[in-house]
């Protein structure tokens, strides 16, 4: 109801006032509208190039299949490979928008176990090895499903971004009332002035660099919202000597819930 939200103003200053806060919410929401129609373009650019990718190779092979039926198995790895990327791109965008209406149901969470389960599941789908330090006791007032997610996500880009006989260390430490997770790589880093950006949707840095490995440039941009949506937050440092290692920070034991 407007009424109950909205003071009705009686002297000039609160109209005053009324029309400064008016204004305010007039350029968020502008700025919402500009940064919706920026995503869904850079959305649908994203889709256009597997597009691209696979009616070129339907034409090729409709051209020359005929009389060269030897570049037809090439042409179909090509296409599974196109439609492969974007089922990934299509299943991050609907990740990113049902968070936008997501409420999360938060518990106080055992994170000593959910992380040593979750490393122990990602240990086989990674060739580094993963070096795990954890406290005796740690619980958070978080998602539990959102750890997973967020230490997937993490321990997937370090696999992604490093060497593959190298050692990805993950870290959980209780720091007062919050818990830190860190997850560090000894890979290729990421630039000081590239570190803000990666948690853009879509940005990938150095795409020549990047392209060479599969992505989305949407992995980070839902690690921020997962995190965000559980009161966390989520930063980037260089990891000593060379690589990159992310901090999530994480509210602690809920005493107020059983
Ligand atoms: P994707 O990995 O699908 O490209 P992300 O949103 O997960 O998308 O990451 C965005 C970009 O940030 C990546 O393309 C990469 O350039 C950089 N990046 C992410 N994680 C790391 C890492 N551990 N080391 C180096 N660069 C990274």
């Amino acid at each position: 109801n407007y009424q109950e939200t909205l003071p009705v103003p009686d002297t000039p200053d609160e109209v005053h006032n009324l029309s400064i806060e008016f204004n305010r919410l007039l350029q968020s929401l502008n700025q919402q509208v500009l940064r919706n129609r920026q995503f869904v373009s850079d959305a649908s650019h994203e889709l256009r190039t597997p597009i691209a990718g696979i009616r070129g190779h339907v034409a090729l092979v409709q051209r020359h299949g005929r009389d060269h039926p030897e570049i037809i198995p090439d042409s179909l790895t090509a296409i599974d490979g196109e439609s492969l990327k974007m089922q990934h791109l299509i299943e991050s965008l609907l990740q990113l928008s049902r968070m936008d209406q997501a409420e999360l149901q938060r518990s106080n969470v055992d994170l000593v176990s959910v992380i040593s389960k979750g490393v122990a599941q990602l240990q086989p789908q990674v060739s580094q090895t993963i070096r795990l330090q954890v406290p005796a006791h740690a619980e958070a007032y978080v998602n539990a499903d959102s750890v997973d997610q967020i230490l997937s996500a993490l321990v997937m880009n370090a696999h992604k971004y490093s060497a593959a006989d190298s050692v990805i260390d993950v870290v959980l430490l209780e720091t007062g009332p919050r818990v830190t997770l860190m997850v560090s790589d000894n890979g290729v880093g990421i630039p000081d002035d590239e570190k803000p950006k990666v948690f853009d949707r879509f940005y990938r840095v150095d795409s020549s660099r990047s392209k060479k490995v599969a992505g989305t440039g949407l992995g980070l941009a839902i690690v921020q919202k997962i995190v965000e949506l559980n009161d966390g937050d989520v930063t980037i440092a260089d990891n000593k000597p060379r690589g990159t290692r992310f901090v999530v920070t994480l509210p602690g034991k809920n005493e107020n819930v059983i």
